[in-house]
């Protein structure tokens, strides 16, 4: 399976290959402000099955809940994040999941951050809800 994803304006196009190994949503309100909708939605591609667009991207890095930071790719001419970084998962990049237009695209296999869901928004229940994320960071070695 190839697919490729792209920003608003469609200078920047990442491809893919395979089927990404997680899908989640997030209801953050960090999600919230990036994207300006009420959640968002990562595709999880192994850095290997993923061709990342040649320069251009600019890149916004924050701290995150794990306590690890992750590094969110934008297309500096319209704004919207592509792709991103965590450094909790360095073998994994998390592509925008609308950025692919692909209304098959697989449905998330979770729900992160019901915390700072808006009430309305109702998942179908398939989809587990956690109130946070409730990936842990690394305990210290
Ligand atoms: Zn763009
Ligand atoms: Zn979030």
């Amino acid at each position: 399976m190839e697919r490729h994803a792209s920003c608003h304006c469609g200078k920047l196009v990442l491809h893919c290959t395979g089927e990404p190994a997680k899908v989640s949503l997030c209801h953050c309100f960090d999600c919230q402000r990036r994207t300006g909708s009420l959640f968002s939605v990562a595709a999880f591609f192994r850095r290997s099955s993923v061709e990342l667009p040649a320069g251009m991207a600019k890149a916004f890095r924050r701290a995150s809940a794990s306590g690890f930071a992750v590094s969110f790719h934008f297309c500096p001419e319209c704004g919207s994040t592509l792709w991103w970084e965590p450094e909790r998962l360095p073998d994994l990049i998390g592509v925008a999941a609308g950025a692919f237009a692909d209304p098959d695209f697989p449905m998330p296999q979770q729900a992160v951050w019901g915390d700072e869901r808006h009430g309305w928004i109702e998942l179908p229940p398939e989809i587990p809800l956690h109130a946070r994320n409730p990936v842990k960071a690394a305990p210290p070695e």
